[in-house]
């Protein structure tokens, strides 16, 4: 099978980059071998949410200051703002609607109660644009009697401390009541999947109404739409306050609601998702990746004039580590990584631990390096990148989106 670009990974990443070059008539296949990190998402897209520990603003002035080794660095600081705007496009093209901006950081909130710098979130999800000036000042945090993926007690002391009043209201309606007849039921995903039809959402939005009191606005959490917003949007023409969401412990249906709309976005344009495949393999001439092989079609080699490995951190099996090294298992390109296992992990687990910042190494237009020199056709996009860190800058996502969008973007100048 011959494409111009073939994506290994189906996660943000490779899913942002195959919407790009589809958009633009490229022949793209995506191998996506699993579920990827979006089922951990919290409704939000973080570009830069901390740098020396202290909460970023404003990304776009803070992106200007780090060092060379970061991805943000390596696509030009001054590209970002731009390719920020085109990401905001891409997403409400594939249908998921969005509000932030590069130059100015919200807040979102998490399942633990925890406000947390974000650059986009999705417009129903509890969003914080100033913390002197909350959104609104008392909420009915309304919870599923059964539902164990929201820590209810510690979410409504941390909305307490961010300075709302807060009512916790336990309801129920006899949809749920029935699905907690299995405990397994009670997961997010699953009630996503029955509050679906107006009768179940009418019967809930009743359950609110009477019981949110004189509150200004309605916390749920985000267990509605595992395909669109069109759930969320019924319940909230039914309901007599603002309704906002808040993410849960994973699954997150938000996540897969995103995966979903941009797994469907790139189809509609005409690329291939091989689903449930994974890539185990690549043959190399000179300087260039001419195919690759997968696990389902190992006497079939995808040919392409342009490869992206978008496979992920250690979570997602892009990265591997064994007793002597850390490697990445697909191509065997370079990985940055400290050659003493001593250094990979603090033993403190809330420090910040060396592993994290670990990936593979690229030059400045995100080519990968094999043995030190540049494969010119294949690029590494996302979190298997190296020289950032997800969770102690924030910038996961949004070193994903931009990598992303920059190798499309080499990879339409390369011919
Ligand atoms: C626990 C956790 C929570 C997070 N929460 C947030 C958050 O709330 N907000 C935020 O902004 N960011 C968050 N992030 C960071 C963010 O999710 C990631 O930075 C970003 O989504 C990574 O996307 P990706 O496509 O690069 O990688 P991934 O999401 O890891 O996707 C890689 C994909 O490649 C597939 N794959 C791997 N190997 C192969 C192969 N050989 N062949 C084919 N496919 C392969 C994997 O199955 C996976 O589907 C979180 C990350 C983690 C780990």
């Amino acid at each position: 099978m011959r494409m111009d670009t073939v994506i290994m990974g189906g996660g943000l990443s490779g899913l942002a980059c195959g919407i790009s070059l589809a958009k633009r008539g490229k022949r793209v296949a995506i191998v996506a071998s699993g579920q990827s990190t979006l089922l951990f998402n919290g409704g939000s897209m973080e570009l830069l949410g901390h740098v020396n520990g202290k909460a970023v603003t404003n990304p776009l002035e803070a992106i200007a200051t780090l060092p060379e080794s970061h991805p943000y660095s390596k696509i030009g600081a001054d590209r970002i703002a731009s390719l920020a705007e085109r990401i905001k496009l891409l997403f409400s093209d594939s249908g998921i609607e969005m509000t932030g901006s590069a130059d100015a950081n919200h807040w979102r909130v998490t399942p633990m109660g925890v406000a947390k710098p974000a650059w986009l979130t999705l417009n129903d999800h509890l969003r914080i644009d100033d913390l002197n000036n909350l959104p609104a000042k008392r909420l009915a945090l309304m919870c599923i009697r059964g539902y164990f993926d929201q820590p209810n007690a510690m979410l409504a002391q941390g909305l307490r401390d961010l300075g709302f009043e807060v009512d916790m209201i336990e309801f129920t309606t006899d949809d749920i009541t029935a699905l907690r007849r299995s405990p397994s039921e009670m997961r997010a995903t699953s009630l996503a999947k029955h509050l679906v039809s107006n009768n179940a959402l009418r019967r809930l939005a009743d359950q609110v109404n009477s019981l949110a009191g004189d509150t200004d606005m309605v916390l749920l959490p985000s267990v509605f739409g595992q395909s669109d917003s069109s759930d969320y949007q019924a319940l909230q023409a039914m309901a007599k306050k603002p309704v906002r969401l808040v993410s849960t412990l994973p699954p997150s249906v938000a996540g897969m609601r995103m995966m979903t709309q941009l797994r469907h976005y790139f189809r509609m344009l005409g690329g291939t998702y091989l689903m449930g495949d994974t890539a185990v393999s690549g043959t190399f001439e000179g300087d260039r990746l001419t195919s690759i092989t997968t696990a389902k079609l190992a006497d079939m080699p995808l040919k392409a004039d342009n490869f992206v490995l978008a496979t992920g951190s250690f979570i997602s099996r892009g990265l591997r580590a064994d007793y002597e090294r850390v490697y990445e298992p697909v191509l065997g390109v370079d990985v940055d990584a400290d050659a003493d296992r001593e250094q990979w992990t603090h033993f403190g687990v809330l420090q910040p631990q060396a592993y994290f910042g670990y990936g593979v190494a690229t030059d400045g237009n995100l080519h990968c390096l094999k043995q030190g020199k540049p494969i010119q056709n294949l690029y590494a996009i996302g979190s298997v990148l190296s020289g950032h860190d997800a969770i102690k800058m924030g910038d996961g996502t949004g070193v994903s989106l931009m990598t992303a969008i920059a190798a499309a973007d080499h990879i339409r100048e390369s011919k």
